[in-house]
């Protein structure tokens, strides 16, 4: 029988979230090893859309040490130039990435994390999550959703626009993933856009920059949030449906119904079709055995810790693992802070919080 391969970190998730993890680990001369169950790297990046762009320029969606390289002819880059800065990133630092090994569970034994894996156990002293939320797609319970015999669909399994050609498209939700879908959509088909609160767009010139830099100031305790920018940032295609006078929503339906939806006050409309647009939740399911979770399903942190475990680190996940943690540019700072914490933690001595 093999020996159970050892390591003294083990990173869960290659996605941009584990490499930084990585990224830093390799600078603490840390033994570790990160598994991702993806036959390729990119980690999410590479299912979404294909016309979704980033919502700030290059050099501002850097990961730790080597900038995003600028994509010729386009200032937002596309989704495919994000996978290719993160393949070519984990080959720059030689990242020790071991692929495709899907984590089934985590157990404690002998003081240390068992890692389940469909490639045999692994064990670790420490241990990141980073998992992402790609995964674990939410959508709400509405009445009638069973009985609707349109087509459902979700961010994560969106297609891009093809398949909705002249249908009657129900696009619901009030971010950036429903505007830029319903400004694609509204091209080929007819769409109707619900929202549970009116959608409040960015100013024009607003993007993923500003966004960064109030995530940076709430950090110093100099801003409050996000909230007085709004929600949607205004990429070229949704400025132009504005143009197009299509960027209208109605309040939520009550609930779907056999070819459609009806809301409160008797209107209903048929649809062909429903995306939801409505997030994702932590892809945790892996670290269940550990008997940690929250609510949400969140595990209780404070900052990217485990409250209960010090030995793990949930990372990428959003607002609640480290401001502006699950971009590009913000989960650097947020998995430097991490690995410190990791290693002292693991080295018996006292944090070194940077
Ligand atoms: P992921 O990219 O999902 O990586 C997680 C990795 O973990 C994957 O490779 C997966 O294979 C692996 N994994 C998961 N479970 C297991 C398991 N059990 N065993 C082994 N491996 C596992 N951010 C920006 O900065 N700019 C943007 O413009 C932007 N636009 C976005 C648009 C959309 C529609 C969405 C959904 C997100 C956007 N984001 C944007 C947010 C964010 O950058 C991405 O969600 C990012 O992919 C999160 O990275 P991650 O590493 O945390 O997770």
């Amino acid at each position: 029988m093999s020996e159970t391969p050892r390591h003294e970190v083990i990173v869960i998730g290659g996605g941009q979230a584990g490499l930084a993890a990585g990224y830093f680990l390799r600078r603490a001369g840390a033994d570790f090893v990160i598994l991702d169950e993806r036959q390729q790297g990119g980690g999410a990046w590479q299912h979404m859309w294909p016309s979704l762009r980033l919502f700030s320029p290059a050099p501002h969606n850097s990961l730790p040490g080597w900038p995003m390289p600028p994509q010729p002819g386009a200032e937002f880059p596309t989704v495919d130039h994000a996978v290719e800065y993160l393949r070519e990133y984990e080959r720059r630092y030689e990242l020790p990435v071991r692929r495709p090994v899907r984590v089934d569970g985590v157990r404690r034994t002998n003081g240390e994390f068992l890692v389940d894996t469909d490639a045999g156990p692994w064990s670790a002293k420490g241990l990141v999550s980073a998992t992402g939320t790609w995964r674990a797609p939410y959508v709400p319970a509405y009445p009638g959703m069973a009985g609707f015999t349109g087509t459902q669909w979700h961010t994560s399994s969106y297609p891009g626009p093809e398949p909705f050609r002249r249908q009657r498209v129900l696009v619901v939700g009030g971010g950036n993933s429903a505007a830029q879908i319903l400004a694609e959509l509204s091209t080929v088909a007819d769409t109707t856009w619900v929202t549970r609160r009116a959608p409040r767009f960015m100013p024009d010139e607003v993007d993923g920059r500003v966004l960064f830099d109030v995530a940076t100031r709430r950090l110093s305790g100099a801003a409050n949030g996000v909230s007085e920018l709004g929600d949607i940032v205004m990429v070229d295609s949704v400025r132009e449906a504005r143009e197009r006078g299509v960027l209208h929503a109605l309040p939520m339906f009550d609930g779907l119904t056999r070819r459609g939806a009806a809301w409160a006050g008797g209107t209903e409309r048929e649809f062909d079709s429903v995306v939801w647009c409505t997030g994702f939740r932590p892809a945790l399911r892996q670290l269940r055995p550990l008997g940690l979770r929250g609510r949400q399903g969140r595990i209780p942190t404070e900052g990217t810790r485990s409250v209960e475990e010090p030995r793990l680190h949930l990372l990428g996940y959003g607002e609640w693992t480290g401001a502006a943690s699950a971009t590009l540019i913000g989960v650097g700072r947020t998995a430097r802070t991490a690995v410190a914490e990791l290693t002292a933690e693991l080295d018996g001595s006292p944090e070194q919080r940077s």
